[in-house]
């Protein structure tokens, strides 16, 4: 397909605009003017829509296709919530801070407010603070109030306590809050191993961050027991709620023992994060960090209006402009509102359902590494496949010319060849049967004619990529 610059022809125009009738102003200063006209593409209004709805075909979404990425929760986002989003549009950010702008925004800051109230709830914690702008923005948030507890207390702590079944942005948010990490490895079953968990407990662990379910698709059993022995040492306990989706209205991750948690509203509540963003990580926290939450945070006074809290000595301080991603909260809301309580518990037990009956009916065809019931999402190793030098990466290029996008791949790092499923709660019996075909029909392949699955993709603008030299030198010109 050609860039729209190569289509130029010049005098071509999209738009012929009228003689402006509005008096000039002053001239802008010499220095900040255009030394030569801006090279825009010359061409018609059609060959504009022509051009722009051709690349749109070439997108890959939940609207058009099944994305069964696993640990992305790429569940269908109705568009009612992108109508209720857009209610907001006309609003500026700054509005709320101007003097007395409080008053002009009670509606969003309330807005705010609840969706606050309604995910403290849903994790079992006493205050929420949604500034934080993506998942793992939220961890360095909430690993940065752990710091800020300790430091409060006078505690001297130094580590991290993180299974290798995490999540891996989860050491590598503790590391850039200034901590070493401690890597406990899994049990066969799957989860933290218990005994090793206990070595590696000390007093100079300042918190243990689990993901849950982890990062196979498993919810430890183990929860009170390690919750207990890590607040022995005076260790906070951190929730990697990016996986909620899985236990939403069902767990309380507060009630278990968590003292800090984050979820990923871009994930769990809507608005799939497909392109890489906007995303949206509140940290949900225990009254004992409540004095260290970021700012402002907005509070509600005895009449009910809503302000802003700007004097709390004790915040971390802002983590990001305005109030985080907005659109995305506001989107939440709408999703929580919208389900009810019910309708979440209802959604949790689909996406779980939906991931089991997947792995049963994949289970002949495939290696699965932990074979118990998963939570809502299945891990698959593609191990039996390499026999015929058959790898993950070619079943996940074979997917894509069958219509689907590959689950994930190579990750949880402790799964060999893994294949990770995750298809949401949003997926009919239908399309998971018609998606399961196809797998099986990659597992006889791998068998009958493992050169089809290398070959792969052959219907796509360009085939196989030298996958480091895609990373290394990002060209996009060359998409014929
Ligand atoms: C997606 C995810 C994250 C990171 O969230 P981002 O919004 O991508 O930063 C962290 N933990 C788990 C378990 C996740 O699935």
């Amino acid at each position: 397909m050609r860039l729209i610059y190569e289509q130029s022809i010049p005098g071509r125009r999209g738009v012929k605009l009228p003689a402006s009738d509005v008096p000039a102003s002053a001239p802008l200063p010499e220095n900040l003017l255009r030394k030569e006209p801006a090279a825009l593409a010359e061409v018609s209004e059609l060959d504009l829509v022509r051009h722009f709805t051709n690349l749109s075909r070439r997108n890959f979404s939940v609207d058009t296709n099944f994305y069964p990425l696993g640990s992305c929760t790429m569940k269908y986002n109705a568009k009612v919530l992108e109508n209720a989003a857009s209610l907001f549009a006309p609003f500026h950010p700054m509005t709320a801070l101007l003097p007395d702008g409080e008053g002009f925004c009670q509606g969003t800051l309330g807005m705010l407010y609840d969706l606050g109230q309604m995910l403290a709830d849903i994790t079992g914690m006493d205050e929420v603070t949604t500034q934080p702008l993506a998942g793992a923005h939220g961890e360095m948030t909430g690993i940065l109030l752990i710091s800020a507890y300790h430091r409060a207390k006078g505690n001297k702590k130094k580590y991290v306590v993180v299974p290798d079944s995490s999540h891996g942005t989860n050491p590598a948010s503790a590391a850039i809050a200034g901590y070493e990490i401690i890597t406990v490895p899994s049990a066969p079953y799957g989860d933290m191993d218990l005994e090793l968990f206990k070595k590696a407990m000390t007093d100079e662990v300042a918190a243990v961050m689990m993901t849950c379910p982890n990062t196979v698709g498993l919810f430890n059993p183990h929860i009170k027991e390690i919750a207990d022995i890590a607040h022995s040492h005076d260790a906070l306990m951190y929730y990697d709620g990016a996986n909620l989706n899985a236990i939403m209205g069902k767990v309380k991750p507060g009630d278990v023992g968590f003292d800090v948690i984050h979820v990923n509203l871009h994930k769990t509540f809507g608005t799939p994060h497909g392109g890489g963003g906007p995303g949206s990580g509140p940290v949900g926290v225990k009254k004992a960090l409540i004095p260290f939450l970021p700012q402002p945070r907005i509070v509600m006074d005895d009449g009910g209006q809503f302000r802003l809290e700007t004097a709390n000595p004790g915040s971390i301080g802002r983590t990001a402009g305005f109030f985080g991603n907005f659109g995305v909260m506001v989107k939440a809301y709408a999703y929580i509102i919208m389900l009810g309580r019910e309708g979440l518990i209802q959604a949790s037990e689909q996406a779980v359902l939906n991931a089991n009956y997947i792995k049963e009916r994949l289970k002949p065809y495939y290696e699965l590494p932990y074979d118990t019931t998963c939570m809502h999402e299945c891990v698959f190793s593609a191990s039996r496949q390499l026999a015929h030098g058959v790898h993950a990466i070619d079943i996940a290029k074979y997917l894509i010319d069958r219509g689907y996008h590959p689950p994930t791949v190579y990750f949880p790092l402790i799964v060999k060849e893994a294949i990770m499923i995750e298809p949401t709660e949003t997926e009919s019996k239908a399309t998971l049967d018609a998606f399961v075909e196809v797998m099986i029909e990659a597992a006889k392949a791998a068998e009958s004619d493992p050169q089809a699955l290398h070959d792969a993709p052959l219907t796509m603008p360009i085939g196989r990529l030298d996958e480091t030299k895609a990373a290394r030198e990002q060209n996009v010109c060359c998409l014929g």
